[in-house]
């Protein structure tokens, strides 16, 4: 089984692009993909819960919702977040480039994943040393380290680093998706072992078209040169495991 464990309904773009739950079956078929976590960000935590709640209740068998976490003047978020997650939403995903991820934006959310059990995908754009805050002081939570730590990144030495907090600490898994240099994604299975190594396509994207870019991202994990059993645990499995599907 393949699943996509980071698919947006709404993307952190320039253009805030959204995709309809038709658009990401239709790309998942044509890929193969049998399973995507979906979830909208550049949004309010009330309408990333409204966007995934409609993917969901069209393709309850094929969309795993993420609540988005983003602090508001308006109301409080937190409470907003444990409905999603006791009502069947199935992890969190926070964004550090929305809002700075300092302590008191980060850590209640930390606390209340852990209470709920609930994975944390987050987004750290490079934040060494937020990774290895969180992942030290919040040993309960599991944290998924979006993009190996940086998206899209070309810094060896950093994703080096990201890959060891995951060495380090056994609530940290690490998101293969938006990875530019493929070969780190078997570093991180060697070091990490493929069951805290997850697949994802970050999509849907036009360019080229959005089936050859899904395609792109799952040949990229079958060339890797890790055992077959480890590339189905990274294209599935990991995350089926993590969510306790
Ligand atoms: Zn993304």
């Amino acid at each position: 089984m393949i699943i996509d464990s980071h698919c947006h309904l709404k993307h952190g773009d320039a253009e805030g692009t959204e995709y309809s739950a038709d658009e990401i079956v239709e790309v998942m078929d044509a890929a193969g993909i049998d399973r995507s976590v979906v979830f909208a960000m550049q949004t309010t935590t009330r309408r990333s819960i409204e966007l995934a709640s409609v993917a969901v209740a069209k393709y309850p068998d094929r969309l795993i919702p993420y609540v988005y976490a983003l602090p508001h003047y308006d109301r409080p978020v937190l409470p907003e977040l444990q409905d999603a997650l006791e009502g069947g939403f199935f992890g969190i995903k926070i964004h550090i480039g929305e809002c700075r991820l300092r302590e008191h934006i980060s850590d209640p959310v930390f606390d209340l994943a852990a209470a709920m059990d609930a994975p944390v995908l987050m987004d750290l754009a490079g934040d060494l040393g937020t990774a290895k805050r969180l992942a030290r002081d919040f040993p309960d939570t599991k944290l998924i380290i979006a993009h190996l730590g940086q998206y899209k990144g070309t810094n060896e030495p950093l994703i080096d680093e990201f890959i060891s907090v995951a060495e380090h600490h056994d609530n940290v898994w690490l998101d293969a998706s938006g990875v530019v240099m493929a070969y780190m994604i078997a570093e991180a299975v060697n070091r990490v072992g493929a069951e805290r190594v997850m697949f994802g396509i970050d999509g849907p994207h036009p360019k080229p078209d959005p089936v050859s870019y899904a395609e792109y991202a799952i040949k990229q994990i079958n060339m890797l040169k890790i055992a077959d059993s480890d590339k189905e645990m990274v294209l599935g499995g990991s995350v089926q495991r993590l969510l306790e599907m």
